[in-house]
């Protein structure tokens, strides 16, 4: 099987959220083909099924369904599959991920309203609570925990309280924070939450999976509004044929994704995932304002899993230039997406660990140098 293949090493780290810069064993568990409906490929995803599901709940009421597709593949089939013909979707929003599940809707024609607190500022719960009073037909409310965009993490569990009070549907977006930091689906009161395979569990991109509540899942049959990202259909299949995908699944994204599970246990759990996260956010964020950066958010809103700063003040400053020269050193940072000021962003997750934030730091002061010249 070895035909002299060596693996080549990275020329850069990603800083990304995602796809991101994953170990040489998630990668090597690539270099096997599997059958996409045979059995020992099925007994995996079944595997990665239970293990998803755990990681996101120890709620025993929880059932998990993988989807080809990145991330908003599995936001757009939640979504699509779980607002019915007569509900309405109320859109609470702070960032582009929030504003892209509103642009779901809209392109599902589902009825769907939009709560905008602004890109720098967290979601008020009494708010959404009176949105909800005043709107009877909203039937089910989607949030972004981890909000990318600008790195905050949004307080979900106050969030889905006053869902949950008032008697409707919760679908999260934890997309940048399953894996990497530690909450409960289940004490949140997600009812429908999003994840994806290269996000904070460190595989390579490829599929997103739902860990829904098995009760509200059932209850979607016949409401999807496509065939491929059909959340029910696509879960019936995995359940009644033991972890079968309907069209051909990413296999070898689903081993590596399966090798990354592993290696995540190894590292000591979610728990020391997120130490490890928020070291290097520390190390970065200390780092960054001892060489005059600063960053968009206060300390509080900032989450463990990337952070946007403000442009530097200096005139030469390019982000297109800065780019070039951190990548020519070895890492490949990410552009801001706030609308409203010029930031750009650094990611803390991936196979990425303090010494490498330490790097990074001497690569930033020594690019400032020629952005300053
Ligand atoms: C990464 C991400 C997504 C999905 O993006 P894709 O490009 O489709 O993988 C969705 N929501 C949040 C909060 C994200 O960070």
């Amino acid at each position: 099987m070895n035909d002299g293949f060596s693996f080549p090493p990275n020329p850069y780290l990603l800083l990304t959220p995602g796809p991101l810069t994953t170990t040489a064993t998630v990668k090597a568990a690539m270099l096997r083909d599997w059958c996409t409906w045979d059995e020992d490929y099925n007994r995996l995803v079944e595997e990665i099924r239970r293990e998803v599901t755990a990681l996101a709940t120890s709620d025993p009421g929880y059932t998990s369904v993988l989807l080809q597709g990145s991330g908003t593949f599995g936001v757009e089939a939640a979504v699509t599959t779980a607002v019915p013909e007569e509900g309405e979707l109320l859109v609470v929003a702070n960032g582009a991920y929030g504003r892209r599940i509103h642009e779901i809707a809209r392109r599902g024609r589902i009825p769907a309203s939009l709560l905008d607190f602004g890109e720098l500022a967290a979601p008020e719960p009494e708010r959404i609570a009176s949105e909800i009073k005043r709107h009877p037909r909203i039937s089910h409310v989607a949030l972004v925990h981890c909000e990318t965009t600008t790195g905050m993490l949004n307080p979900a569990g106050a969030v889905g309280r006053v869902v949950k009070d008032a008697g409707r549907v919760f679908i999260l977006d934890a997309m940048s924070s399953l894996g990497g930091i530690p909450f409960d689906a289940a004490a949140i009161g997600a009812d429908f939450l999003v994840s994806s395979a290269n996000k904070c569990i460190q595989g390579v991109p490829g599929f997103s999976f739902v860990v829904a509540r098995r009760s509200e899942l059932e209850k979607t049959r016949g409401r999807a509004r496509s065939l491929s990202l059909d959340l029910h259909d696509q879960w019936e299949t995995m359940e009644k044929q033991g972890g079968k995908w309907r069209f051909t699944s990413p296999t070898h994204v689903v081993r590596a994704f399966r090798q990354a599970l592993v290696e995540l246990e190894a590292e000591g759990g979610v728990t020391a995932r997120h130490a490890r996260y928020r070291e290097n956010g520390r190390i970065l964020v200390e780092g960054m304002e001892a060489l005059g950066f600063r960053p968009l958010l206060p300390a509080f809103l900032r989450s463990p899993i990337i952070t946007a700063f403000h442009r530097p003040e200096h005139e030469g400053y390019e982000f297109g230039r800065f780019y070039r020269l951190l990548k020519e050193k070895g890492f490949v940072i990410y552009p801001g997406k706030v609308t409203e000021t010029e930031t750009f962003r650094i990611g803390h997750i991936g196979d990425v660990h303090p010494q490498d934030m330490r790097r990074l730091l001497q690569a930033v002061e020594k690019s400032m140098y020629w952005v300053r010249a």
